[in-house]
């Protein structure tokens, strides 16, 4: 994955994302897996991006 690349499709700020762009609110991914941890999601605060990796 190219830190480089920014996927202007999947604005992101989660920085402290491994594929977070390194530079702009991107992802530098070019496609990102979305669920939820909920059994009825009912805000935004329920959904996730499961292709979150922590940098450390
Ligand atoms: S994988 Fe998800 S959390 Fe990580 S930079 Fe991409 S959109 Fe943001």
């Amino acid at each position: 994955m190219d830190k480089s690349n920014k996927n202007h499709s999947i604005k992101c700020t989660v920085d402290s994302c491994k594929n977070h762009c390194d530079s702009g609110a991107y992802c530098a991914l070019s496609q990102i897996q979305v669920g939820t941890h909920e059994k009825n999601p009912a805000k935004d605060q329920c959904t996730d991006c499961q292709s979150f990796e922590a940098t450390w």
